[in-house]
């Protein structure tokens, strides 16, 4: 797998909580791994960046925001935007160098804040009808327009469960591409973060 394509995205929540953390880590290092470039972008310049994210070496952060950065290039940037009217498709790859995702922690139902980045006026692309996590629509993106694989063609699974004890699980309401063994991909500690929120939620409970 090899590209040159640049992945942004833009920071939109005024905080950023582990979870975020998780998924950018997982995005920088993947993104890098296969040529391209990941950059996290309107990071405000109060936000103190958690030292599990600082050490990223692959993770570039500007605290300017999509439009002063590529004023000059808005119909190079393709906005991935669950409400769109077309399917990014391999051939995206030659029309656009930018993939611009939004920085936001999924939500159930969905609030479209996506919609932040649309009113900006940028060509927007659909991932199919299904919220994915942040670095899923990244991964997915990467899979369309690097290795030119159709969006119908990538092995995915809606609302996986977890479990996260003997008797309990809980279900992640989004859309996950499957790894090799069949399994949803996760970022690294993930799964563990996901674990302790529901031991803490059923804490709160007691
Ligand atoms: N709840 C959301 C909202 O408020 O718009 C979706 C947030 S999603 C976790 C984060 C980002 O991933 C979105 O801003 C979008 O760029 C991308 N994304 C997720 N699912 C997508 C889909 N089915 N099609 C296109 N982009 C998607």
């Amino acid at each position: 797998m090899s590209g040159n394509k640049t992945f942004i995205v833009e920071h939109l929540d005024p905080e950023l909580e582990q979870w975020s953390a998780l998924e950018y880590k997982c995005i920088a290092r993947e993104t890098a791994a296969t040529g391209s470039s990941f950059y996290l972008t309107s990071v405000p310049r109060e936000l103190q960046l958690p030292e599990s994210l600082k050490a990223v070496s692959e993770l570039n952060v500007e605290h300017r925001g999509i439009e002063e950065i590529y004023a000059d290039k808005k119909d190079r940037v393709c906005l991935l935007d669950p409400a769109a009217t077309k399917e990014l498709s391999p051939e995206d790859g030659d029309n656009f160098d930018i993939f611009l995702f939004g920085g936001i922690l999924g939500d159930d139902p969905p609030r479209d804040r996506t919609s932040e980045l649309r009113k900006k006026g940028y060509q927007g692309r659909r991932l199919g009808p299904v919220q994915m996590t942040t670095d899923t629509a990244v991964r997915t993106t990467r899979i369309v327009v690097q290795d030119r694989i159709a969006l119908e063609d990538i092995k995915y699974v809606d609302n996986p469960e977890i479990k996260v004890d003997e008797h309990e699980s809980t279900e992640m309401p989004f859309r996950y591409v499957l790894d090799k063994n069949g399994k949803p991909i996760f970022p690294d500690g993930m799964v563990d973060l996901i674990k302790k929120d529901s031991e803490r939620g059923i804490d709160d409970l007691l």
